[in-house]
């Protein structure tokens, strides 16, 4: 299960994107970060990184 960045929780910090080890995570539109599931290799690194936990395992929800 790949993870996910709630945009609402997120606060454009950007720490999560130097924590991915495969880069999976850049800025998007509104400047808050995005992973491309078709990278992340759920690691789980970024949601321990992210100071407001944003990220978490996408559920589908
Ligand atoms: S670490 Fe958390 S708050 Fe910071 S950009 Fe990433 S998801 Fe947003
Ligand atoms: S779970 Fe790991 S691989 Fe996926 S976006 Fe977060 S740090 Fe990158």
């Amino acid at each position: 299960m790949v993870y996910k960045i709630d945009p609402q929780k997120c606060i454009a910090c950007h720490t999560c994107m130097g924590a991915c080890p495969v880069c999976a995570i850049s800025v998007g539109a509104d400047g808050k970060c995005v992973i491309d599931p078709a990278k992340c290799i759920s690691c789980g690194t970024c949601a321990a990184v992210c100071p407001v936990a944003a990220i978490a395992p996408d559920t589908g929800a």
